[in-house]
């Protein structure tokens, strides 16, 4: 059987380097190091050598560099590249996004004077902060190496939406501090007047706790990688500056679906969380106005387990104060944090504005936490077939084997491989090929039961897991699949009209083919191939 392949491998290592990267973007506090940070990391992922972040300067109408990696210090202080202008210019005047894979055989951006160029291959990004274009981001590769693609392109545009909100958050910090040591300047000029010194520094105070509290969010932002994880440290902030019983948090990722996390800090009834959940849903209803909201209990996470026991029904405590405040990234809301407490008006103004601040700085974290999960799940998922791919089934055979070893169960593993296949390619080609393996994944999984892991193995071998599963009742998942396969017609895209394929397959059972994860493949592997000897499109089992 063949191993992993070699590209399926560089993407996993691109997404682990990029959430190292994220994750130090997030720590950063002040802009020069952050892009110096973001620049870095955008060319460790791409292994790149030159790449460049210019901010526009408003006053000049121009571009310049802010940080840099491959290009000269006298280069990057003297370039300026107006907008409209040259490549950067454009993609900051359009705001759009450009791959070029060969500059010279580019129509719109190719150039005489070819000698200029030390590059071949470039992608040219807008970074954006509240929906205005603030500068670019580029990359190059030399003429000896290989050109970027699309999706370089897309993880790259993944990093820079990202990177714009971290950079929009460091400018509002750096705003407040700039105020804060402004007022601290102010204040030991004025020599005078009592009353106006201590309300300067009552000022300076305020500014200084708003500004202890944005890096204690940001620190959120950089610590914490799950949702729940950081929904948690988020809470932690807000508990120390809000009187509250409970605080809870609602996520709407894109497809809309929500999840409720919520911090109960004192036995609460269910009444009471009924109330926070309507309270809170309803306000985010209000707000979402073309979203109609796919919630329902399931999705609610507490957020120390243990707290399942704070809800109950004997406790009469009921909801009289709440107050709710959005979490937007990049100008579109996407969840709400709330506080809610029994007494009546508990909360106060100075309570609300800082709860203000936390939400408007808690989006970087969420955002950030979202995208954690988007990257993981990606780096588990085979791009052409959607089911998961050789390391997630790795790591789940092995979970699988120590919890059946545990409860002394047994489970099943099928593995697969797609019948003279070489000709399928050879005949119709490789695009048809791949329809094949796509719709064959399609049939793997209306087969199925949820609880079932489907992998991608190899090119075009696949594998399912079957926990709590004996080899009989696998064999009948088994051969359930082979006569679906044979029956299916599959589109033959160039011509209309479709092909047969056949799939032969082996099945396995822990403990009895095998303890070990090696065995145990090794083992359905052996059953396949009698399968293959004995004629193809036929499942055989392991033998003891
Ligand atoms: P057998 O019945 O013995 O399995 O014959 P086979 O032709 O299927 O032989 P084998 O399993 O060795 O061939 C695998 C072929 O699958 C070779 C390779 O070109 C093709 N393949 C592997 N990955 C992909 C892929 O991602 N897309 C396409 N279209 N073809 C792939
Ligand atoms: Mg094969
Ligand atoms: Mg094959």
């Amino acid at each position: 059987m063949k191993s992993k392949e070699e590209g399926y491998v560089l993407d996993v290592l691109k997404a682990n380097v990029m959430v190292d990267v994220i994750r130090d973007m997030n720590a950063a506090l002040d802009l020069d190091g952050c892009l110096k940070i973001i620049i870095d990391g955008v060319c460790k992922v791409l292994n790149v050598e030159i790449g460049s972040i210019m901010l526009i300067d408003k006053e000049e109408e121009v571009l310049k560099i802010k940080a840099s990696k491959g290009i000269s210090e006298d280069i990057a202080k003297s370039t300026k590249i107006e907008l409209g202008k040259e490549i950067s210019g454009w993609v900051a005047k359009q705001g759009i996004s450009l791959l070029i894979k060969d500059i010279e055989k580019d129509h719109e951006f190719f150039r005489k004077g070819a000698e200029k160029y030390y590059t071949k291959s470039l992608l040219s990004i807008p970074l954006k902060a509240k929906d205005e274009v603030i500068g670019v981001l580029n990359v190059n590769n030399k003429v000896d190496r290989d050109s970027f693609n699309e999706l370089d392109l897309e993880i790259l545009t993944l990093f820079v939406s990202h990177a714009s909100i971290v950079i929009e958050k460091i400018c509002l910090y750096e705003d407040k501090k700039k105020e804060a040591e402004e007022l601290a300047i102010l204040t030991k000029k004025l020599k005078t007047n009592k009353r106006i010194i201590s309300k300067a520094n009552e000022l300076l105070d305020k500014s200084l706790y708003d500004l202890t509290i944005i890096s204690e969010v940001s620190k959120a932002a950089s610590s914490s990688l799950s949702l729940k994880e950081c929904a948690n440290a988020i809470f932690e902030v807000l508990n120390e500056i809000i009187d509250c019983l409970t605080i809870g948090m609602f996520i709407v990722n894109e497809k809309n679906q929500s999840q409720f996390i919520i911090s109960i800090n004192s036995p609460i009834s269910y009444s009471y969380l009924t109330r926070l959940e309507k309270e809170t849903i309803e306000g985010i209803s209000k707000r979402f106005k073309d979203i109609e909201l796919a919630y329902n209990r399931e999705d609610l996470i507490l957020v120390k387990d243990e707290q399942k026991e704070l809800i109950t029904k004997n406790i009469k405590v009921n909801l009289t104060s709440y107050y709710g405040v959005g979490i937007s990234f990049t100008g579109n809301l996407k969840g709400l944090l709330c506080v809610g407490h029994k007494k009546i008006d508990a909360f106060t103004k100075e309570e609300i504005r800082l709860m203000e601040i936390v939400a408007m700085h808690a989006n970087v974290a969420v955002e950030n936490a979202i995208l954690y999960e988007k990257i993981e799940l990606l780096s588990i998922t085979d791009e052409l077939t959607g089911l998961y791919n050789y390391r997630y089934f790795s790591s789940k055979l092995d979970s699988e084997i120590l919890r059946s070893q545990r409860y002394k169960r047994v489970f099943s593993l099928i593995i697969m491989d797609i019948d003279d296949f070489k000709l399928i390619n050879d005949n119709y080609g490789h695009k048809q090929g791949d329809v094949v393996l796509k719709t064959l994944a399609k049939i793997m999984k209306d087969t199925t039961r949820e609880v079932n892991i489907l992998a991608r193995y190899g090119g075009e071998e696949f594998t399912i897991i079957l926990p709590e599963e004996n080899i009989r009742g696998a064999m009948v998942v088994a051969e359930r699949i082979r006569s679906n396969v044979e029956k299916h017609n599959f589109s033959y895209i160039e011509k209309g009209g479709h092909l047969k394929i056949t799939i032969s397959l082996g099945v396995s059972e822990y403990p009895a083919n095998g303890e070990s994860e090696d065995q145990l493949v090794r083992n359905a592997d052996k059953a396949l191939y009698r399968a293959k000897s004995e004629g193809k499109n036929k499942v055989c089992c392991a033998r003891r």
